[in-house]
């Protein structure tokens, strides 16, 4: 029974395995084709070879849908004057650099570039979403979906209705607030997305407790466990329990509802080997990347308290902590 439940193991995991791989191979593959289309539609290489169109050029050979053949090539138009993005989008693929392409400019797509490099997709979009909030970032004026339509298409703008809602004027006043210089489908997305990626209600809790959380661990200072100096890096559970009840199990940077996945050193373990709850904060994998690629002002605010944390666009690469961090970053496999 052992032995057969050994094999049937066995068989999936090499059957997981196999497929796997060829997955990985065609979305290279795939990569290859759509870097080409812009010089294929430019000399019309499927003119000249009997297709109809770029989009049944594309779908015939590559197995690609309209939708990839006209986001491949508005991705590759902006790719155009940034010869760095397009460079990190070769080696690790168009979305890669997707969350940049409406912000990087002709002057600052270097560095967008080497961020893009650095961080995985999920961390690039979280950091611009935290930038943006700052007002560090702006976005092109060009509407998005007329800017996707590929010339000759009929355009495919997305059809907008309007709703009515009664809300407290409260409520009124946060989400405005909130929404600053988006707009409401910006904005809206932006929630729904939190909503999707939390698993609805839970995040609203999570939030709630978040909050209550915050409060009480502002107020009741003697209930702090000692920092612990040593050599070891097991956070002892007296420390873990009480960082993570700060935050309601959420991640602490401010505005982020996802839960914690990390508890990170704000001060990093490697310098001062001390296990501290004021400067150990419970962050989400996006925040934590954020956080050793040295783009968060006042990451070690003396109160300890992560509200003072925002954004910042470039590293104090002087600061030891990052030069740990750029050792460490050498062993990190993006995800
Ligand atoms: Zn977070």
């Amino acid at each position: 029974m052992i032995k057969n439940s050994n094999i049937a193991k066995r068989e999936i995991d090499s059957l997981h395995q196999e497929f796997k791989t060829y997955g990985k191979n065609a979305r290279e593959w795939i990569q290859k084709c759509k870097m080409l289309l812009p010089k294929i539609q430019k000399q019309e290489v499927w003119k000249k070879k009997g297709f109809t169109s770029i989009y049944e050029y594309a779908r015939v050979l590559a197995g690609m849908s309209t939708h990839a053949v006209d986001d491949a090539l508005w991705v590759m138009k902006k790719l155009e004057a940034r010869p760095h993005l397009k460079k990190v989008a070769k080696k690790k693929g168009l979305n890669a650099v997707r969350p940049v392409l409406t912000i990087a400019t002709e002057k600052d797509e270097k560095e967008w570039a080497k961020k893009a490099q650095k961080m995985s997709q999920n961390t690039l979009k979280m950091y611009v979403k935290n930038c943006r909030e700052k007002g560090l970032v702006h976005e092109e004026k060009q509407s998005e979906e007329c800017s996707r339509v590929n010339p000759g298409q009929k355009n495919q703008k997305k059809t907008k209705t309007s709703i009515y809602m009664k809300l407290d004027v409260q409520t009124i006043e946060r989400l405005k607030k909130i929404k600053g210089e988006k707009d409401w489908d910006e904005l809206l997305n932006m929630m729904i997305d939190v909503m999707e990626g939390e698993g609805g209600a839970g995040a609203r809790e999570r939030a709630e407790a978040m909050r209550s959380a915050r409060a009480i661990g502002t107020a009741r200072s003697k209930d702090v466990p000692a920092p612990v100096n040593t050599g070891k890096r097991y956070i002892p559970a007296k420390i873990k329990r009480h960082v993570i009840k700060k935050t309601g199990g959420c991640c602490a940077y401010p505005g982020c509802t996802k839960p914690y996945d990390i508890l990170h050193h704000t001060k990093r373990f490697a310098i001062d080997s001390t296990h501290d709850s004021d400067t150990l904060k419970p962050l989400c994998k996006g925040h934590e990347r954020i956080a050793h690629e040295g783009l968060i002002e006042n990451e070690e605010s003396s109160s300890g308290d992560a509200e003072k944390w925002s954004i910042k666009m470039q590293a104090d690469v002087l600061n030891p902590k990052y030069q740990v961090d750029e050792v460490v970053g050498q062993y990190y496999m993006p995800m």
